[in-house]
Parts: structure tokens; C-alpha cells; sequence
């Protein structure tokens, strides 16, 4: 039987939008660290969550901070060795978890399972906050929010008491829904084509030109631990460790010119899997295609700023990456414990301030990264292709270079 819903009798403390992954380990930290009341919003219910297709890479830090939340273990394949490359040219680079003195880089999870680890968690986090007296939780499922407005701080009020935050919505009833709270968290995420138009003036937006093919596939000489990233011309193509339905393999995100994908996906299963090995080389075999194929189209979007007076915005909907390296979760995660970090004592517009200066490099540099390897390793001039190969040569040789890039990867500007 459902808890029942507390009814704050006034405005919540923390609305927020979207009980995605980001949004309800954001819900979670705050239940376990302040005294706050949240009602927490969502669109859909957590079956749809379930249905996602996404195998997700969740670096080392992310584990951590899961951990921390009590969302750990989330069922899925360790990654302890990563492979970096170029297709048909020289220079690669080679990740090792004991480099880190860490078990694994990363996991490799479903998106589904990882929202049901979240949410099982984030039940009991409400039941032990609401049992102490600290902190409630009110959820609230299939409700669309369609506008946020802040009240206008009246003359000579202290920023920090006046003014509430009004959300708007519709319910899966057709019923209009509204809500009210003293601050509000924008975690409604988001892929990057659904977000193109909704993004303001000054983002940071950048289409690649570029469909991530995701599949499950098998191969004939798996190498279990290890991770590829190659780089071909027409985008990254990487293969993840990962176990689909007790089937062990590998989570295949392929990305490539939009028309590619679009082929790609309409390919026999055989054809598609010899596409495949073209493109990635014979070095674990022949691959089968074992499940269904779906499309993401890829661009970035950053909203310049994170706060806009009572309103932040946290993962995909304050940006939306570009899958390489595996970072768009994890920054999202790393977005929502600074965020919890910053709301410990006050729950107002200058702990949100907070926020957003102490967390701005590690966005910041975790965006350049991510924008820059796919344009780098776009470029198809040979002169271009020698100098990559010279720059993943020069990592593989420089130890201290190698790992800055990896622990930026695993933990960004937290450790
Ligand atoms: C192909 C692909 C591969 C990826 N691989 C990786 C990877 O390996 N590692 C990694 O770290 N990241 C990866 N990502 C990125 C990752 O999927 C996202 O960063 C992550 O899902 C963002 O989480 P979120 O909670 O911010 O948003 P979402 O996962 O989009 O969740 C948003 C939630 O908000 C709800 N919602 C939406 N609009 C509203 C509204 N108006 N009102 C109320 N609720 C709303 C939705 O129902 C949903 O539950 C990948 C992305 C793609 C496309």
C-alpha cells in the first residue's frame, strides 16, 4: 500500500521537477542531510523508467556517492581496464582500476535499474526523516510541470525569507496540478533533440551531426573487464561490459552521421553485426546482434547559468552532453550531492548562489572535455589523425597527464 502523502500545509521548502536519476538522489541526499520539505514531481511513473533502454557507465565517484545514499549495489558489469583508440591509425591509451587503487573505473548499469535502486532507497530515506521529525516527502507521478514563476522579492524584504516559487502543471487526468515552495529544482532532464527549443538565450548548444546507435551485442572473443572507446571518423563508437537479461556482452553505443544510424538501425541482424566489426576491427571476434536497436540523437546543451533567483537547474536539463566518455550522469550526480551540499543550512536564493560558484569549474571542465573529443576526433585531415594519434601516444607515456584525465573522468573537481 502506498504511504500516505504528507500534506505540508503551505508551500514545500523544494520543489522538484523530475524524479529522474538526478532528481531523486537529489531528493534523497536533502531527505538525509536537511530538515526540508519536498514534494517531488514527475511526468511519467517509475515503470516507464524501467523501460528505458540506456546502459549507463557510472564512474567510480558516482558509486561513492551512491553509496552514500544507501543506492548501492545497483546490478550491473564492472569496468576495470578502458581502451582508448583510433580506428586504423597509431597511438592508444589504456586505463587500469589499480592505477586508482579503486575495484573498478566504473559500472556499467541499466538506466531502469539503476531509478528502481534510487527509488527503493529514497523510500527509505522518507520513512527514517519522516520517523525523526526531519524532513518529508511528498511524491507526486504523472504530472507534466509546465511553468515555474517566482513572486517578485517585495521593496526591503529580505531576499532570503520573502518570495515563493509557483509551478504549474497538468496531471495525467487533464487536471490542472499546482504547487508552491520556496525553492525550485529543474531536473526534468531531457535528450538534447527535445531540448533545442527550450534552451535559453546564451546556451551553449552545439548539434554534432551525430545518432548514437544503442544495442546489446555479443562477440565470439569477449574480453570480460574491458571497455573500448575507438574513435572512427564518423564519431566514437564504445563497447561497455554488460550483462542484458543474464546474457553477458557488451552495451554498444555507436554514434555516427544521423543517416548512418537511420540505416544502420533498419539493417538485417547479421548485416548490422558485420557493419559492426568493420568498424571496430576483429580484436574480440565476430559480434551478434542480441537485442533491439534504438536511436539518441546527440548535441550539447548548456544553459550559461545554473540559478535564476529561487530556480536551478541540475543534469540534463542544465546540460545535455554528448555521450563520450560517459559523463552526462555522473556530472548530473555530482551536480545534485553539490546542490544537497549547498542547501544544508539555508534554503534560500544565496545557498543556490553557493551552488553554482563552488560547482562551476567542475561543470565547467567537464563540458569543455566532452565537446572537444568528438570535434577533435572529427576532424578528417591525415595531418589531424597524426597529431590525435601523437596526443593519445603522449598520454600513454605520461603517467601524471594520464591520470588527471582519469580521475577528472571518475571523481571531476571533487577529489
Ligand atoms: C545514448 C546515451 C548514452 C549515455 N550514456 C551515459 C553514460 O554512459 N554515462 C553517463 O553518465 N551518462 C550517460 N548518458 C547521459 C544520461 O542518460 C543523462 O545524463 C541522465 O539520464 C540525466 O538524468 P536526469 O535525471 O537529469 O534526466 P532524465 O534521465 O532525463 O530524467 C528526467 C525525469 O524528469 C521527468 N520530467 C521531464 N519533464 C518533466 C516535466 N515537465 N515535469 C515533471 N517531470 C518531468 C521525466 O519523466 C524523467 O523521469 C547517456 C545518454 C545517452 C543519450
Amino acid at each position: 500500500m502506498p504511504a500516505p502523502q504528507p500534506d505540508f500545509g503551505g508551500p514545500a521548502d523544494i520543489a522538484i521537477v523530475g524524479g529522474g536519476p538526478v532528481g531523486l538522489a537529489l531528493a534523497c541526499q536533502l531527505l538525509r542531510t536537511t530538515g526540508w520539505r519536498i514534494v517531488l514531481v514527475d511526468a511519467a511513473t517509475p515503470a516507464r523508467a524501467a523501460r528505458d533502454p540506456r546502459a549507463i557507465a557510472l564512474s567510480h565517484g558516482s558509486r561513492q556517492l551512491l553509496e552514500q545514499i544507501g543506492a548501492w549495489p545497483v546490478p550491473g558489469s564492472p569496468i576495470e581496464h578502458i581502451h582508448v583508440s583510433q580506428r586504423g591509425r597509431f597511438g592508444h591509451v589504456r586505463l587500469h582500476h589499480d592505477d586508482y587503487g579503486v575495484p573498478a573505473l566504473g559500472y556499467v548499469v541499466r538506466y531502469g535499474e539503476l531509478c528502481n535502486v534510487l527509488e527503493r532507497a529514497l523510500a527509505q530515506a522518507a520513512q527514517t526523516a519522516q520517523a525523526a521529525g526531519a524532513g518529508q516527502l511528498r511524491r507526486v507521478f504523472e504530472t507534466r510541470i509546465e511553468r515555474i514563476e517566482q513572486d517578485p522579492v517585495p521593496r526591503g524584504a529580505d531576499v532570503a525569507d520573502a518570495g515563493i516559487v509557483h509551478l504549474e502543471g497538468t496531471g495525467h487526468d487533464g487536471q490542472a496540478a499546482r504547487f508552491a515552495a520556496r525553492l525550485a529544482v529543474q531536473a526534468e532532464g531531457g535528450l538534447f533533440h527535445e531540448q533545442a527549443a527550450h534552451q535559453g538565450r546564451g546556451a551553449r548548444t552545439r548539434d554534432y551531426r551525430q545518432t548514437a546507435v544503442i544495442a546489446h551485442v555479443t562477440c565470439s572473443r569477449p574480453q570480460p573487464g574491458w571497455a573500448w572507446e575507438r574513435f572512427t571518423e564518423e564519431g566514437p563508437l564504445a563497447l561497455l561490459p554488460h550483462e542484458e537479461h543474464g546474457t553477458p556482452g557488451y552495451a554498444l553505443v555507436w554514434c555516427c552521421p544521423p543517416e548512418q544510424a537511420a540505416r544502420r538501425i533498419a539493417l538485417p541482424h547479421a548485416q548490422f553485426a558485420a557493419e559492426l566489426g568493420q568498424a571496430f576491427g576483429d580484436r574480440m571476434g565476430q559480434f551478434t546482434l542480441a537485442g533491439k536497436r534504438h536511436a539518441f540523437p546527440l548535441g550539447l546543451n548548456a544553459a550559461p547559468v545554473t540559478v535564476n533567483g529561487r530556480v536551478v537547474a541540475v543534469g540534463n536539463a542544465a546540460q545535455t552532453l554528448h555521450p563520450v566518455a560517459g559523463q552526462g550522469l555522473n556530472l548530473g550526480l555530482r551536480d545534485a550531492f553539490a546542490l544537497a551540499d549547498s542547501l544544508r543550512g539555508a534554503c534560500t536564493p544565496q545557498a543556490l548562489q553557493t551552488f553554482a560558484g563552488r560547482h562551476r569549474l567542475d561543470r565547467a571542465v567537464t563540458i569543455g572535455v566532452t565537446d572537444l573529443l568528438p570535434r577533435v576526433f572529427g576532424v578528417t585531415y591525415p595531418l589531424a589523425a597524426h597529431a590525435r594519434g601523437a596526443s593519445l601516444a603522449a598520454l600513454a607515456c605520461l603517467p601524471p597527464l594520464r591520470h588527471a584525465l582519469a580521475r577528472h573522468m571518475m571523481f571531476g573537481m571533487r577529489r
